[in-house]
C-alpha cells in the first residue's frame, strides 16, 4: 500500500538537503510603526530592511481613510466573480484610473500579479494559437508559468540583451504572431530592461511587447506610471502589467492595453473568470493610492534619497553590492548557508530583519541579501544595518563576491 505520508516526507528531507528548505518568520506589522515589525519568535521589534512595500503604502493615511470607508460601507468580500457575483463598481472605477494613469484605452484586474501574468500570456496564445513567445531568461516565475502553460513555441533570450532578442527574431518566420515579454526592473538583481532597444525590434519585428512593470509603478515616471512612461514609450508597449501588491501597498494584478485586447482577455482568461474578485474595499484602498502617488512625489522623493544614502553607506564601508540604477539593492554572498546565517545573526543581534534568497529564487552560487530601503528609514537605521553587515560579513569571513548576477 502507498505510504503518501512518507512520500511528503521524502520531499521535505529532499528539499532540506538541497539547503532549500524555507522557514518563514512570524512577524508583526503595526500602523504607525513602519519600517519596524513585531518579531514574534523572539519577542522583539525589528526594522525591515526586505519589504515590497516600498512606499509604506500600505499604512497611508489617505489608503487606511478609503479602505475605512469603503469597509463599513460595503462590506469585506467582493461576493463572488465578477462574471456572476457582479461587476462591483469600486472596480471598474479601479480599471479605469489604471487605464488613465498608463494612458490606455483599457484596464483588467486580477487578484494578483502572479495570476495576471500567468492567465493573460496563456489567453494571448489562446487566441493567438500560432505565436512565439520571446522571454527574458531571468523573467519571473508567473511568466515561466504563463507561457509554459500556453504551450506555444517559445525562445528565451540571454538577460537584458537585446542583441539576442534579434537573433532570435530574426529566425522566426514573419507571418507568426510574436510576443516579447520582459519585466522592466528584475526584482534580485535591480536591473532596468533596454526598454527603448525593445520597442525598436518589436516594431521591426511587427512582435507586441508585454511588459512586467511590479517593481516600477508607483515608485518612477510622470505619476508612478512606471518605467514605460519614465522613457516615454508607454504608449509604444501593448501590454502594461503591474501590481498592486507592491509600492501601491494593497494587493492585485492589472493589465492595460488597447481596449480590444483587454476584451479578448476578459472573455478568455480562466484566472480572471473562474475566481472571487477583488473586494471592495481594496480597490478602494489602491485607488486612493494610486491617485495619492499620482499627484504627490513626496513619496518618491524620498524614497530616492534614502536608496541613494543607503549606497553611499555601503560603498563608504566597502560592502560589495550589485550596482543598479534602481531602488533594490542585492549583496551577493553565493553560499547558501553563509546567506541564511548571515540573515539569523542579523535579526539575533541586530534586530534587523532582511530575508535570505536562496535557490530556486536565485541560481545556486548567487544567493544573496536584497536589501529594499523605504522612505521611512533612517539616517541611524542606515547606519546601523551598515555595521551590522560588515561586523557579520567580517565574522562569516564573507569577503568578497563576484557582483555581476
Ligand atoms: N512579476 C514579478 C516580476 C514579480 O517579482 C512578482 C512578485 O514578486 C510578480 C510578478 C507577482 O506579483 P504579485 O506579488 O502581485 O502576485
Amino acid at each position: 500500500m502507498l505510504n503518501y505520508t512518507s512520500i511528503f516526507a521524502r520531499h521535505i528531507d529532499q528539499v532540506k538537503q538541497e539547503q532549500r528548505y524555507r522557514e518563514f518568520v512570524i512577524i508583526k506589522r503595526t500602523v504607525g510603526q513602519f519600517p519596524y515589525a513585531h518579531y514574534l519568535p523572539q519577542n522583539k521589534n525589528a526594522v525591515l530592511w526586505c519589504l515590497n512595500d516600498y512606499l509604506g503604502m500600505s499604512q497611508h493615511p489617505a489608503v487606511l481613510t478609503a479602505a475605512n470607508h469603503a469597509l463599513l460601507e460595503y462590506g469585506v468580500g467582493s461576493g463572488g466573480t465578477r462574471n456572476i457575483g457582479g461587476n462591483n463598481i469600486c472596480l471598474t472605477e479601479l480599471e479605469r484610473e489604471l487605464a488613465s494613469l498608463h494612458q490606455k484605452e483599457a484596464a483588467l484586474v486580477f487578484t494578483s500579479g502572479y495570476v495576471a501574468n500567468d492567465t493573460t500570456l496563456c489567453s494571448l496564445a489562446k487566441i493567438m494559437p500560432d505565436c512565439v513567445f520571446f522571454s527574458d531568461e531571468q523573467n519571473h516565475a508567473s511568466i515561466i508559468a504563463g507561457i509554459r502553460n500556453s504551450r506555444a513555441e517559445k525562445h528565451i533570450y540571454k538577460h537584458l540583451n537585446a542583441e539576442h532578442l534579434e537573433e532570435l527574431l530574426k529566425k522566426t518566420e514573419s507571418s507568426k504572431p510574436k510576443i516579447i515579454v520582459f519585466e522592466s526592473a528584475y526584482s534580485m538583481n535591480g536591473m532596468f530592461s533596454p526598454i527603448k532597444k525593445i520597442c525598436e525590434l518589436a516594431k521591426k519585428y511587427n512582435a507586441l511587447t508585454f511588459i512586467d512593470e511590479v517593481h516600477t509603478v508607483g515608485l518612477y515616471g510622470k505619476e508612478g506610471a512606471g518605467i514605460a512612461a519614465l522613457h516615454n514609450c508607454a504608449a509604444e508597449i501593448d501590454i502594461i502589467q503591474g501590481t498592486l501588491g507592491k509600492a501601491y501597498g494593497t494587493i492585485g494584478g492589472y493589465i492595460t492595453a488597447k481596449r480590444p485586447l483587454i476584451e479578448a482577455i476578459r472573455l478568455t482568461a480562466p484566472g480572471f473568470i473562474f475566481t472571487t474578485s477583488l473586494p471592495p474595499v481594496i480597490a478602494a484602498a489602491s485607488i486612493a493610492s494610486i491617485r495619492h502617488l499620482k499627484t504627490s512625489n513626496t513619496e518618491r522623493e524620498a524614497h530616492q534619497k534614502v536608496i541613494a544614502k543607503v549606497k553611499q553607506s555601503f560603498t563608504e564601508a566597502k560592502i560589495n553590492y550589485l550596482q543598479n540604477d534602481s531602488h533594490i539593492i542585492p549583496i551577493i554572498i553565493g553560499d547558501p548557508i553563509k546567506v541564511k546565517e548571515a540573515s539569523r545573526l542579523l535579526m539575533e543581534e541586530y534586530a534587523i530583519y532582511v530575508q535570505h534568497i536562496n535557490f530556486p529564487t536565485v541560481a545556486k552560487m548567487t544567493e544573496r541579501l536584497r536589501i529594499t530601503p523605504t522612505p521611512y528609514h533612517t539616517d541611524k537605521m542606515i547606519e546601523d544595518l551598515t555595521i551590522a553587515l560588515k561586523n557579520i560579513f567580517k565574522s562569516l569571513e564573507i569577503t568578497y563576491h563576484d557582483q555581476a548576477a
